[in-house]
């Protein structure tokens, strides 16, 4: 027996930074490994922990026993441990919580659960009645164990066959080990989605661009060495097709790709796009069932699939030999997590690959300031696709000045003539146009013309918008619905109005000011049903729609060459949001947009509606210049000390008391002071969070800056203690955070 591991070191899934100490006893002794989920007491529960390490011994003087050991063969390889000791360390969260990100439910779930092992006859059919007659003086049991395996062969599980026969399952488990029969796992079923029959397509002969960029990309892979590359190519220059040769070289070399795509993206386009080039592509995203996400998940760990095309969990694809990590539209803010613990998928995969040897490319066509700065210093290599396939020329953007407009119509105008006028004229000709609104419902605000009041949700303190269809007033921030009064519930006036204007109001009015148009509307409020996605496309594509009108969820990946027009009906709605990442959100947004248009052969045009056509960020999207774009924003994100110039993490404080909220809020504050690592203006707030409220809890928030990650983990491990929820107020750290609100 081994001494040294009498004790192990568990990891568990609650936010406390240390692991905890247990004894192994006698009967688990050989059956740990550091990997292994282990059941373990905790306090005066039952927990799963993760089994870290070993010790000779404890310097806890009661030391508890491990319960149990749920996974003998460990879940979690050597890499994946040290890339979620990394998260907790980098991120703030307790390692278990890490390590739970890490193996998704399903799979989790799966082991202890899903033990359908069926049995099944190895023995040829036509032996079973000799093998019976042999055992059947000195086994019994086993031979009628036998013949109800070989009637109801790869039917039944041990534990039944067992109960028919009236003996335990041990006896058909010694019938396993004398080599008569063998257990298969039942086959998951898989979505429909992922058998989807593809034709194979070839790959297209790069453009000189593209070549060059290829060049690179296997001259770095072939290093088989980390490094980044970061690819900034403006929309339709044919990163994916870069990607996919890039993969061929890895997959070639026996190795294993991941591809990260924003939720958004991975679309059954996308995955087309990926099953019609490879053979083996597993495919995880958060919609799949369990069975289809073990069932993937087994794949890629047992090396069958090449290539893992997945959303921001699948940076832990239990990969063998990953060779490369694609990150397409890297600066895309969903590939930050927004629960514990709040990773950000691409500084993951940057951080897994260093680990693995592996190279990182980063596609977009807006990079993130973080990414294009680390290019410019030198961290990252950049690699630039300057122009569309086929030499197709960039959309010619058209900026409105809506504050003309509503001076012009004499009202307040949600159309500016330009875009009516190009509208009607794009579908004479029998193309299509896309519509883009980032805001669904029919009216933003409903208010009393007399008096003022504005409906707002009791627990948050917003204004409520209005979705006429379904007649309800809903609080898009917490869910509450309310029908909305006939007056006004303060001064009785029976003259309510409805301003501001969302998807909804939008797609009313088109019918009446564009009744030629055939107009699909795709927001969450429409595309309620699965499949009713990809029914709207198809409608799109067949030309049966001719106006697409949405939310971001229209913004990116889409790729129709009818499209001729793109409207933005605001470009403003990031602008107003307190965020140093304002200007950035819009910039991203309007080129995003408008790479919409044009992706065919006729030529395409933008329009974009604003109420500061002046702002830099506007000016440089319509003309495409990231580069001065991203020039100017630097000089104000160093001036003003913030990313990529410095690190930065959010601490926001909530709770149903706001006093206590501000109390603790001060104390924190305080205590991050009292480090003496905080120099001038890096500590800002406490203050009210830009949402005040959730679900009736106050929020207040503050922002830490440090020139670098070291320090700034440095000055929050000072406030460790006070950071810790309790009383009714909870603490959370989003380190290097998206959201400002
Ligand atoms: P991006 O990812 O940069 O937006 P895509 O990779 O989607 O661009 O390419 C845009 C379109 O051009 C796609 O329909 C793609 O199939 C096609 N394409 C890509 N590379 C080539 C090429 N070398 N020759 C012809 N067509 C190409
Ligand atoms: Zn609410």
């Amino acid at each position: 027996m081994d001494d040294a591991k009498e004790f192990v070191q568990v990891a568990i899934p609650i936010p406390l930074r240390k692991t905890f100490d247990y004894a192994v006893p006698e009967v688990l002794r050989g059956r740990i490994e550091v990997g292994s989920r282990v059941r373990v007491p905790f306090s005066r529960r039952e927990v799963e922990g993760y089994c870290v390490g070993f010790v000779p011994e404890s310097e806890y003087d009661k030391v508890r026993d491990i319960l149990d050991v749920i996974d003998e063969v460990p879940m979690l390889d050597a890499e994946l441990l040290e890339l979620t000791k990394w998260m907790s360390d980098y991120y703030f969260c307790s390692w278990g919580e890490a390590l739970d990100a890490v193996l998704p439910t399903a799979v989790r779930e799966g082991t202890q659960t899903r033990k359908v092992r069926l049995a099944k006859l190895k023995i040829p059919l036509d032996d079973v009645d000799k093998v019976i007659s042999e055992i059947e003086a000195k086994a019994p049991k086993q031979a009628k164990v036998l013949a109800i395996i070989a009637e109801n062969d790869g039917t039944m599980t041990a534990s039944r066959i067992a109960k028919a026969v009236g003996c335990t399952p041990s006896v058909v488990r010694s019938l396993e080990k004398a080599g008569r029969i063998v257990f298969l796992e039942e086959k998951a079923i898989l979505d429909p989605l992922l058998d989807l029959p593809v034709d194979k397509v070839s790959r297209f002969e790069p453009n000189d661009e593209q070549a060059v960029a290829l060049k690179r990309v296997r001259e770095r892979l072939a290093e088989n060495t980390f490094g980044v590359i970061l690819l900034h190519g403006v929309t339709s220059s044919g990163k994916t097709e870069i990607y996919l040769q890039a993969i061929a070289g890895v997959v070639a070399a026996g190795k294993q790709a991941i591809v990260l795509v924003p939720e958004i993206s991975l679309t059954p386009q996308t995955i087309r796009r990926f099953r019609a080039r490879f053979d083996r592509v597993a495919v995880m995203h958060s919609r799949m069932s369990k069975g289809e996400t073990h069932e993937q998940w087994r794949q890629i760990r047992s090396g069958e699939a090449q290539i893992v095309l997945g959303v921001r969990s699948a940076v832990f694809a239990p990969t063998k030999n990953l060779g490369l990590i694609v990150v397409d539209e890297e600066h895309e803010n969903t590939f930050k997590q927004d629960v514990t613990p709040r990773y950000h998928t691409r500084d993951v995969a940057v951080v897994r690959a260093h680990r693995s040897d592996a190279l990182v490319l980063l596609g977009s066509a807006t990079p993130s300031l973080e990414s294009y700065r680390n290019a410019m210093t030198g961290k990252y290599e950049l690699v630039r696709l300057t122009k569309r396939i086929e030499d197709r020329p960039l959309p010619v953007v058209h900026v409105v000045d809506m504050r003309g407009e509503h001076h012009a119509q004499k009202r307040f105008a949600h159309f500016s003539r330009d875009l009516l006028e190009e509208l009607r004229r794009t579908i004479a000709r029998g193309e299509q146009a896309i519509l883009f609104l980032n805001r669904r419902g029919f009216a933003t605000t409903v208010s009393c013309r007399k008096c003022g009041l504005v409906l707002e949700c009791v627990r948050c303190g917003i204004a409520m918008t209005y979705h006429k269809s379904r007649h309800v007033a809903v609080c898009h921030q917490c869910g509450a619905r309310l029908t909305p009064p006939d007056a006004c519930p303060d001064c009785q006036t029976p003259d309510l109005r409805f301003t501001g204007a969302g998807t909804e109001k939008i797609e009313e009015y088109l019918g009446k000011l564009v009744p030629e148009a055939n107009v699909a509307r795709m927001d969450t409020d429409t595309m309620t049903k699965r499949g009713s996605y990809r029914e709207t496309l198809d409608r799109f594509r067949s030309g049966e729609v001719n106006v697409l009108l949405g939310t971001q969820m229209i913004a990116k990946g889409l790729d129709y060459p009818n499209v001729t027009l793109v409207g933005i009906i605001s470009a403003d709605t990031a602008l107003h949001l307190q965020d140093f990442r304002a200007s950035e959100r819009t910039f991203q947004l309007i080129s995003q947009v408008s790479g919409r248009a044009g992706r065919g052969v006729r030529p395409g045009a933008v329009i974009v509606q604003t109420h500061k056509p002046g702002h830099y960020c506007i000016e440089c999207a319509a003309r495409h210049d990231y580069e001065k774009f991203a020039d100017v924003e630097l000089e104000h994100r160093r001036a003003l000390g913030y990313p990529p110039f410095s690190r930065v993490a959010r601490i926001v404080v909530r709770g149903l008391q706001r006093n206590k909220v501000i109390q603790k809020a001060n104390q924190i504050a305080a205590k991050l002071r009292e480090s003496g690592l905080l120099g001038q203006r890096q500590l800002l707030g406490p203050a009210q969070a830009p949402i005040e409220r959730v679900k009736e809890r106050a929020r207040w928030h503050m922002l830490v800056k440090a020139p670098e990650s070291r320090t700034l983990r440095a000055i929050l491990s000072h406030a460790e203690e006070e950071m810790k929820s309790s009383g009714g107020v909870y603490v959370t750290v989003d380190v290097d955070p998206m959201s400002m609100l």
